[in-house]
C-alpha cells in the first residue's frame, strides 16, 4: 500500500532543519557590531540582493524557486504581520540559505509614528520571527528608508543593524519593466553593493535571472547581508566613524 502523502513541513525533521538554519544566521549576526550599513567593502566584488515587504504568498514562492535554481543567497526584509500570514515562506527563506531581516511589524514610516512606538514596531517582528524559526534577526531596514537621528539611536539601542542600500532601481514604480529594472541595477552596481528589490513584484522576479547572469559575468559573488558585513570588516574599520562600515545616509 502506498504511504499517504505527508506535508514535509509538518515533520519534526523539517522543523529541526529550520531551527538549525536560523540559529546559524543568528550566530553570525551576533558578531556584527555596526548599527548602520550603507555599503559593503568597495574593494570586493560581492553583492547582496535584498527583497523587502514580503512575504507575499505565491509571488514570494516563485521568487524563492528562481533564487534556488540560480543558487543565489539573498536577504528578505519581512513585515511582521505578513510573516504571520505566511509562516511556511518564512521557513522556506531560512531553509533555502537566505537570511531574514526585520522590516517592522506594520510597515509604518518610522518618521511618522510616535518615537515611543518605534521599538515596538521592531521588537514585535523580532518576536514573531523567533516564534516562527526559533532565532531572532538583528538586521533591520526602515520602511521607505525613512529614519532620523532619534530613530537610529533606538535602532542601535534595541540591538539592530540598519541595513540601507547602494542600488535602488525603484522596482515598485508603476509600469517598471524587467528590462528597466535590470538596466538600472547594472547602471548603479558597485563592488560591495546592496541592491534594493521587492519580493512581490512579477517584473522584479522576471528580472532576477538576467541581473544574476550579468553580475556573475562581471565577476560578482552573491552574499547575504551579514556575510557582506563580515567580509568587509577588515578594510572598513578605516572609515572615519565608530562603526566599521562607511556611514553616510542613503537617500
Ligand atoms: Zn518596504
Amino acid at each position: 500500500m502506498p504511504m499517504p502523502n505527508r506535508d514535509p513541513r509538518t515533520t519534526p525533521e523539517y522543523r529541526r532543519l529550520v531551527v538549525l538554519a536560523a540559529k546559524d544566521d543568528a550566530e553570525r549576526q551576533k558578531a556584527i557590531r555596526v548599527t548602520k550599513v550603507v555599503t559593503g567593502d568597495p574593494s570586493q566584488r560581492l553583492v547582496a540582493l535584498t527583497f523587502d515587504d514580503g512575504p507575499h504568498g505565491e509571488k514570494t514562492g516563485d521568487l524563492l524557486s528562481v533564487l534556488r535554481r540560480l543558487r543565489v543567497p539573498s536577504t528578505f526584509f519581512v513585515v511582521g504581520k505578513m510573516a504571520l500570514r505566511f509562516p511556511e515562506l518564512i521557513e522556506r527563506i531560512v531553509l533555502d540559505g537566505h537570511e531574514l531581516g526585520n522590516h517592522t511589524y506594520n510597515h509604518y514610516r518610522l518618521t511618522q509614528i510616535p518615537l515611543t512606538q518605534v521599538a515596538g514596531e521592531l521588537n514585535s517582528t523580532r518576536d514573531t520571527l523567533i516564534g516562527l524559526v526559533g532565532s531572532p534577526t538583528r538586521l533591520m531596514r526602515p520602511p521607505g528608508g525613512e529614519y532620523n537621528e532619534a530613530i537610529q539611536k533606538i535602532i542601535a539601542r534595541e540591538g539592530y543593524t540598519n541595513m540601507l542600500w547602494t542600488d535602488d532601481p525603484a522596482d515598485y514604480k508603476a509600469g517598471r519593466t524587467s528590462e528597466k529594472i535590470t538596466e538600472l541595477v547594472m547602471r548603479d552596481i558597485t563592488p560591495g553593493g546592496i541592491v534594493l528589490l521587492h519580493s512581490g513584484l512579477p517584473a522584479t522576479i522576471a528580472a532576477v535571472p538576467e541581473i544574476v547572469s550579468r553580475l556573475r559575468t562581471q565577476g560578482y559573488t552573491f552574499v547575504t547581508c551579514s556575510e557582506l558585513i563580515q567580509r568587509g570588516n577588515g578594510l572598513l574599520h578605516l572609515q572615519n566613524h565608530s562603526a566599521r562600515i562607511s556611514l553616510t545616509a542613503a537617500t
